[in-house]
């Protein structure tokens, strides 16, 4: 397996731990988004895509984040501490989405992302600087010439580059008015849980 593209977006804070998000292309053929460079003690490391575990609410069986004190869905106080923990005793709040198997894969991931990385940010200070992490891959291009097999009414519309996600599946909120649509937090720079997959 070889990575055959690396496209970093590097954060506007550099005070941030959180240095870059980045997606890796595999074999020219297969794209893993959100993968993460944080600013460690021992220079930048790569932290794979996570998202945040969850557990069931006893009441409603809603599922809630592990550090979540109430349930998002009935308001039923949670049982603290309900987190899985690790071999030394860590809470596990989260897991990777997509990882390496064994340390070699791993080192050559963080070679690659990280030599990526430095040159970006080199590049970053020219005039004229744009970061190709929001690019199409592919076939996410728009098709302009669409034949009559595309405009069937069961095909979804052909996307343009797809947003990266946020690193969790969204709980589900309570509208409280009733009428307004139930996502009502302020959308995040997705940086708020930078790391927390590594801990
Ligand atoms: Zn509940």
């Amino acid at each position: 397996m070889e990575i055959t593209e690396v496209r970093i977006k590097l954060m506007d804070d550099s005070d941030d731990r959180l240095q870059a998000f980045c997606s890796v292309t595999l074999d020219d053929c297969f794209v893993i988004r959100d993968l993460k460079i944080i600013d460690g003690s021992n220079g930048p490391f790569v932290a794979m895509p996570s998202r945040k575990l969850t557990s069931h609410c006893p009441q409603c069986g809603c599922k809630n984040h592990l550090r979540s004190a109430y349930c998002n869905q009935c308001g039923a106080r949670l049982k603290e501490d309900r987190a899985i923990r690790d071999a030394d005793g860590r809470t596990k709040l989260y897991a990777d989405i997509a990882h390496p198997i064994n340390s070699k894969c791993r080192e050559m991931i963080q070679e690659r992302v990280i030599a990526a990385f430095r040159v970006e940010v080199e590049q970053s200070k020219q005039p004229g600087y744009r970061s190709r992490y929001d690019e199409a891959y592919g076939d996410e291009v728009p098709i302009i010439d669409a034949g009559p097999e595309d405009t069937g009414p069961m095909r979804p519309p052909k996307t343009k580059a797809i947003q990266p996600a946020g690193s969790e599946p969204r709980p589900p909120h309570m509208s409280k008015s009733g009428d307004r649509p139930a996502e009502s937090a302020p959308r995040r720079k997705g940086g708020d849980d930078f790391g927390a997959g590594i801990l």
